[in-house]
């Protein structure tokens, strides 16, 4: 039997013969609106709730949890049933609680500052280790409520398509999240950046720029080469034009590589016509990359030179330093203990 997230409707059928024929649509909506295991869905007989509890195990088992910043953010690395480990990241705000989620064992893009690139490509998530994944995280934040979904965590989402979109529509369709409360990630694969602008959900994009200019693109994030700049920027305007969506650039700064007054021009030259936010997040130590991030103050004068460029920049509060929780991140601690 497939994991809990993973047994689709007719598994769920299967399982349920010779109940009467809406079980299966309450255990459906108690995985994944309610958000409770079988063994806590009171609405169904004893015995059943033994059944479905044993038949349909979590994906994820915990294998470390590490807490910080007062306990609003929360790290899970958790170990998949072939040995694999991903990590699931909650944070709470005032105003909102965020999950990022990996959508890939490791990652193949191999971009030299990222501590998911340095461990290299493991293997595909399923779209069911994907859902379990905001599913903890929405049973952990309670009694606050799970509002958003970012799909940051480790691995490329674009390369892992056909599995990421179920899991965001049933985020969206069964666990009635937002679709402007869910982000997708990518570092530019084109054509997904051209599928999800044909899809019905119009979810956000998050586009992980870190250079704009082609020759430092190509260094710092080596699927460029395949993706340059002008075609990416391109895809991003057809999103727009179709989806009307919020679009972001995330930037990692690092020392004298992209935060130079020349890189903050370059950078608005891109964000400008296409309206994009930029974050800005101070590039974390990660074991493999020896150049270290910008310090406070030349944060400050970059994000100040984009805004006099007529470009919106935030400054992402780091989270979850302390326990290698931040962007770029992931997986270090994974190296660590495997
Ligand atoms: S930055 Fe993102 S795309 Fe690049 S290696 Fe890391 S996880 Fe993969």
């Amino acid at each position: 039997m497939p994991s809990r997230y993973d047994a689709t409707r007719e598994d769920l059928a299967e399982l349920l013969a010779g109940e009467p024929a809406f079980r299966v649509r309450q255990v459906w909506d108690g995985l994944h609106s309610r958000v409770v295991a079988p063994a806590a869905m009171t609405e169904l007989p004893a015995a059943l709730r033994t059944h479905l509890d044993e038949s349909l195990p979590p994906a994820l088992v915990v294998a470390r949890e590490s807490i910080s910043d007062d306990g609003d953010t929360i790290k899970w690395l958790w170990r998949l049933h072939d040995g694999a480990l991903v990590e699931t990241v909650l944070m709470h705000y005032a105003d909102r609680s965020t999950v990022c989620v990996s959508s890939q064992a490791g990652c193949a893009m191999a971009c030299g500052f990222c501590a998911t690139g340095q461990a290299g490509f493991e293997r595909q998530l399923t779209t069911g280790e994907i859902v379990e994944q905001v599913a903890r995280a929405v049973e952990r934040a309670r009694p606050r409520r799970l509002s958003n979904v970012v799909l940051m965590g480790m691995g490329e989402p674009m390369a892992n398509y056909d599995r990421v979109w179920p899991a965001i529509v049933r985020m969206h369709d069964d666990m009635g999240l937002s679709a402007r409360h869910l982000t997708i990630s990518t570092v530019g694969i084109v054509p997904g950046i051209r599928r999800l602008a044909g899809e019905d959900l119009p979810v956000n994009m998050a586009v992980s720029l870190h250079a704009a200019n082609d020759t430092l693109r190509d260094e710092m994030v080596p699927i460029n080469k395949r993706y340059p700049l002008a075609d990416l920027m391109d895809a991003c305007a057809d999103y727009l034009a179709a989806k009307g969506r919020r679009l972001s650039f995330e930037w990692a700064l690092i020392a004298g590589v992209n935060d130079r007054g020349r890189d903050a021009e370059e950078l608005a030259a891109l964000a400008r016509p296409l309206g994009a936010h930029v974050n800005l997040i101070p590039l974390n130590p990660t074991p493999g990359y020896a150049t270290p991030g910008t310090p406070p103050e030349g944060v400050r004068r970059f994000r100040d030179a984009l805004g006099a460029l007529g470009v919106n920049a935030t400054v992402r509060q780091n989270r979850g330093t302390e326990i290698d929780a931040a962007c770029g991140q992931l997986r270090a601690t994974a190296v660590q203990i495997t």
